[in-house]
């Protein structure tokens, strides 16, 4: 069955008029969804029954299901969904005094390889359609108090965002136009391993959503051991695109780094990053690695972490230490999935 989400309003339209429907149907049935947060046909009053009917007939509201629904108490909630066809992705909602931040995947699984991501270990199974990458939007929209909004998205679930830009674009459409979720574009990252092609479509197609990278070492020669994608890549290729992605749209750049104890955590590699990244407007955000059940990579111990940041700040640059949240509900991409057996799935 087709996703309601799928189609674009334009196509929706031409659905109702094959139907002698008027346009503004289209108009009406996306708002129940993505305002009214309506979860069926039925509670979409206003439109006529023949035609609820009809729509009920063609498209489906969900095409997932919750398979898991954790709690943190620092008021993070994730969703673990079951895609109509078996496959598992993750969504995490995160409360932040009136910030509803959410995090989607793009991916049913990961091509990338970073070697110490739970996302990746099984490869990728296919992209995500707009429809699923929306649906995990409203699934998540449905956990908001009913006073507040989802505020801003980052696409740092599973799954590398930029090798689905085709089916993410449109799905972020969605998510930032104002008939859509009304979530400015500002408020919207997505985060990359780095792929160069695919930022410079990013720039020509002169959408203005915030970029982040994840850098994870310093030189190619490391990164490309924990990045295994970059050794066809390399890291001056992709910090030249995200350079004239900056220049175009003049979105302040993210660049992420996960601490792993003892691999990426010492003095000589802050010194590296502070003479790599120098003089860019730019954020290096520095995330605790949380660790995987399975692999060899660990979180280095607070002082380690205090040292590589007091050289990265003195060095001037711009730097965030994320403090780590919803570590007890496995909300790190791609553990909730690995931690959930196949069998705990509920009709
Ligand atoms: N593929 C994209 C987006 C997905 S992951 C990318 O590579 O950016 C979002 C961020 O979380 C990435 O920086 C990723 O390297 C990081 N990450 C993955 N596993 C992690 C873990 N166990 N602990 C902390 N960060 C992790």
């Amino acid at each position: 069955m087709l996703h309601l989400l799928d189609p674009t309003r334009h196509d929706l339209e031409a659905w109702l008029a094959e139907r002698g429907e008027r346009g503004f149907r289209a108009r009406q049935v996306r708002q129940w969804l993505l305002h009214r947060r309506a979860c069926s046909f039925a509670e979409m009053t206003d439109l006529p029954k023949s035609l609820r009917e009809a729509l009920e007939q063609e498209f489906a509201v969900w095409t997932t299901k919750i398979v898991r629904h954790s709690r943190s108490d620092d008021g993070t909630e994730k969703l673990l969904l079951e895609l109509a066809d078996g496959g598992r992705i993750e969504c995490v909602l995160l409360r932040d005094g009136q910030r509803r931040t959410i995090c989607i995947s793009s991916q049913v699984g990961c091509a990338m390889g970073c070697v110490f991501c739970a996302s990746g270990l099984d490869g990728v199974d296919r992209n995500l359609t707009a429809g699923e990458i929306v649906e995990q939007m409203l699934r998540l929209q449905q956990l908001v108090e009913p006073e507040l909004r989802l505020s801003h998205i980052v696409v740092m679930g599973m799954g590398e965002p930029l090798a689905n830009l085709d089916r993410l674009l449109p799905a972020l459409e969605v998510a930032s136009s104002e008939e859509g979720l009304g979530i400015s574009a500002r408020r919207i990252t997505i985060s990359t391993v780095g792929l160069p092609p695919a930022i410079r479509r990013l720039t020509d197609r002169g959408v203005h959503y915030n970029l982040a990278v994840s850098l994870h070492a310093p030189d190619d020669e490391l990164r490309s051991r924990l990045v295994p994608v970059n050794q066809n890549i390399g890291l001056a290729p992709i910090l030249e695109e995200a350079d004239r992605y900056f220049e175009a749209s003049g979105r302040r750049l993210t660049f992420e780094y996960v601490l792993l104890a003892g691999i990426n955590d010492q003095e000589a590699h802050a010194r590296q990053l502070v003479k790599l990244l120098r003089g860019r407007t730019a954020l290096l955000n520095v995330i605790p690695y949380n660790p995987v059940a399975g692999l060899p990579y660990a979180t280095p111990s607070a002082a380690a972490s205090r040292r590589f940041r007091s050289i990265l700040e003195e060095g001037g640059l711009n730097v965030q230490f994320r403090e780590r949240k919803g570590d007890k509900i496995d909300a790190a991409c791609g553990q909730l999935r690995r931690s959930t057996p196949t069998a705990a799935v509920s009709p």
